[in-house]
């Protein structure tokens, strides 16, 4: 290959890095200026370049320009700068890129299918340049964060996660693919877009929607076998939930708005409990929100709970309710419930106000998955308060102003007692003299981890096991150090090393099911997971 090529592959280039045998042995002279830097150099000076963008789309549409230019350097900077680049690439500033997705769109990142591809899928993944895939991140587009029907526009989604499974677990970037299923849109914004980029017509449903996703998922492990991770991510609740059931038993799948949320915050809430004391099963939890966050959750705590406990799974149910728009999940409600609440009607009253329901169920843990701003009132947080010595409340809807009530509020309303998270993330909170550090219940300290684990034991289906391994070891990651500040979770800039360990303990559970399938299984996971991951320093050419 020439050497302008290689300058324009993503794969191999390292611009200004290249050394002086380099530019010898692959016809670069001259077309680089005499100067050799280190990637560290490289680095610093496009945190600085990033830096000057003061509109957080620019810093986003800078990174995406990296990765096509020059894809080691994209991840040594996100890897380097985690804290700082995750909100970037990811929640919330990816939110604003599939807004705008039709408009930015330059190079294919992942592939498109669409209800023109019917019948001619296993044919579309042959167009993609890599064969070896190991994980894909699949949307519909239906649900994009907080931000409701993007249509096709909602890529930047599966692109961004796989980034994270990359920079944060190591997967290596040529084993990801992201894939954007678009059956239409009700979007009537995009649908009068003359930009749109994505099929403009109504959603399919029914069996326009299941054939095309049944084509798919068949096509998928034919291409690349029964090894390959395929994550849903931002399917609306009524797809989510089905599809999880229906290629549960058939593939390795992975829904992150049910299980992955349900595993972070349940590592939350383990490691809350080593401050405020007692086990799960001596807690009352309370939702608001039941959908594929809430009901994901509170599954979770249930399965958790009658583990810990050999209490049939019934019974621990019982100790979680939940709030939905209608009011308090109640037997009376039980023949209009969606199939996913059903299990969460208990004989109880119904209750609509949140306020009254706290009164009425006295929860030691509140939950806000509803996706409502500013639902946690003064009102709600004081009854927490004032049944509680140190109330649980996490307030997990995103983007931020949708939180349920801010860290302030949580910190404020309870006089400073309230162990609090949040899904978006908050600046620290001072009250009376004392710093308050709220904790962000964010799903990249999982699923990253737990996908390098399926990945690295050659898994062949995904276990709810699985997902208490990854929160027992992610809660098993706070340190004193980071109690002492009030964190329930560990700072991110060691992600790579808590990813190692989540990822080891996931595979133990592998092999423990007998779900592994490869052999021998090795005898040290954590220094394997470590071994496995991806590293993007430069290699030297030669
Ligand atoms: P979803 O499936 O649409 O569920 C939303 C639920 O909230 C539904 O049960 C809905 O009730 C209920 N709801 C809506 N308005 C309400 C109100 N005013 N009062 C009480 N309940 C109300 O959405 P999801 O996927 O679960 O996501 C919900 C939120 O959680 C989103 O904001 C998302 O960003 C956030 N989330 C956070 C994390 C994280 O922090 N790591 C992870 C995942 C999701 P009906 O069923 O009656 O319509
Ligand atoms: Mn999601």
């Amino acid at each position: 290959a020439s050497g302008y090529s290689l300058l324009r592959d993503p794969h191999h280039n390292k611009g200004l890095a290249f050394n002086e045998k380099e530019r010898d042995s692959y016809y670069l002279r001259g077309l680089l200026p005499p100067t050799v830097i280190s990637q560290e150099l490289q680095v610093k000076k496009m945190m600085c370049s990033i830096r000057q963008y003061q509109v957080p789309l620019q810093k986003y549409m800078a990174m995406m320009d990296l990765q096509e230019l020059n894809e080691r350097l994209f991840y040594k900077l996100l890897i380097d700068n985690v804290e700082e680049l995750l909100p970037v690439v990811y929640t919330p500033t990816v939110g604003e890129a599939c807004q705008k997705y039709g408009s930015i769109f330059r190079r294919p990142q992942g592939l498109f299918i669409s209800l023109k591809e019917k019948g001619k899928i296993h044919e579309v993944l042959r167009n993609w340049p890599q064969r070896d895939i190991q994980v894909i991140v699949v949307t519909d587009g239906e649900r994009i964060l907080g931000l409701g029907d993007l249509g096709c526009q909602g890529m930047g989604i599966p692109i961004g996660k796989l980034s994270l499974y990359t920079a944060l677990g190591g997967v290596r970037p040529s084993a990801c693919l992201p894939v954007t299923i678009d059956v239409g849109t009700n979007n009537e914004q995009l649908l009068n877009d003359e930009f749109y980029i994505g099929l403009r017509r109504r959603r399919a449903t029914g069996q326009e929607y299941a054939e095309l996703m049944h084509e798919f998922m068949n096509a998928v492990k034919q291409n690349y076998g029964e090894k390959v991770l395929i994550q849903f991510e931002d399917f609306a609740n009524h797809n989510a939930f089905d599809l999880l059931a229906k290629y549960g038993t058939t593939h390795l799948v992975f829904n992150d708005d049910i299980q992955g949320t349900a595993s972070v915050v349940l590592a939350g809430l383990v490691a809350a409990l080593k401050v405020v004391g007692g086990t799960l099963a001596d807690h009352r939890f309370l939702f608001l929100g039941a959908g594929e966050a809430g009901t994901g959750i509170a599954e979770l705590i249930a399965l958790e709970i009658s583990k810990q406990t050999n209490m049939p799974l019934e019974e621990a149910r019982k100790k979680i309710s939940l709030v939905d728009s209608k009011g308090l999940i109640v037997k009376s409600r039980i023949d209009s419930l969606q199939h996913f609440k059903k299990p969460w009607a208990h004989d109880h009253e119904p209750i609509k106000k949140l306020v009254d329901a706290v009164n009425g169920i006295k929860p030691t843990v509140l939950i806000g998955t509803s996706g409502v701003g500013r639902t946690f009132t003064k009102e709600v947080v004081e009854a927490m308060a004032a049944l509680n010595e140190k109330p649980i409340i996490f307030s997990l809807s995103n983007p931020t102003s949708q939180s349920e009530c801010t860290a302030e509020e949580a910190y404020t309303w309870s006089q400073g007692r309230a162990i609090f998270a949040s899904g978006s993330p908050f600046d620290p909170v001072e009250y009376k003299g004392r710093v308050f550090v709220p904790g962000q219940a964010n799903n990249a300290y999982i699923f990253p981890g737990l996908g390098l684990g399926l990945i690295m034991s050659g898994a062949i289906r995904v276990h709810d096991d699985m997902l208490l391994a990854a929160s027992e070891a992610l809660a098993a990651q706070v340190t004193q150090e980071n109690f002492d500040k009030g964190l329930i979770y560990p700072p991110f800039r060691n992600i790579r090393k808590i990813s190692a360990h989540i990822a080891a303990s996931v595979a133990a559970k592998a092999y423990e099911l007998g779900l592994a399938t490869r052999q021998p299984q090795p005898k040290d996971l954590v220094k394997y997971a470590e071994h496995c991951m991806y590293n993007p320093a430069y290699q030297s050419y030669r």
